[in-house]
């Protein structure tokens, strides 16, 4: 399976909602800007969490251009992109 095939999981970062939900990874740039549709608080997935999304498929884009076929072992990765927020967009 390529890496751009697999899923993630997208949460909702205001305290006490629970929303999350299982996407196609290729789908994670339809939540950016969009509104939590359980508590409507917080956008699910903003500027700065978009812009990590982007660093980390060009990682994808190069893996599957090194190994087209996904012959070689591939890791399992989770990225909390709260914590890596400040400062990404200038
Ligand atoms: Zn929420």
């Amino acid at each position: 399976m390529k890496a751009e095939d697999k899923k993630a999981k997208i949460k909702c970062d205001a305290i006490g909602c629970s929303f999350q939900l299982d996407v196609e990874w290729k789908g994670i740039p339809l939540w950016h800007n969009k509104k939590c549709p359980v508590c409507g608080e917080c956008v699910i997935l903003n500027d700065e969490d978009m812009a990590i999304w982007r660093g980390i498929n060009a990682q994808v884009l190069m893996d599957n251009a090194v190994d087209p076929d996904g012959l070689l072992p591939r890791v399992s990765i989770t990225i909390d992109t709260a914590g890596l927020r400040k400062g990404m967009v200038k």
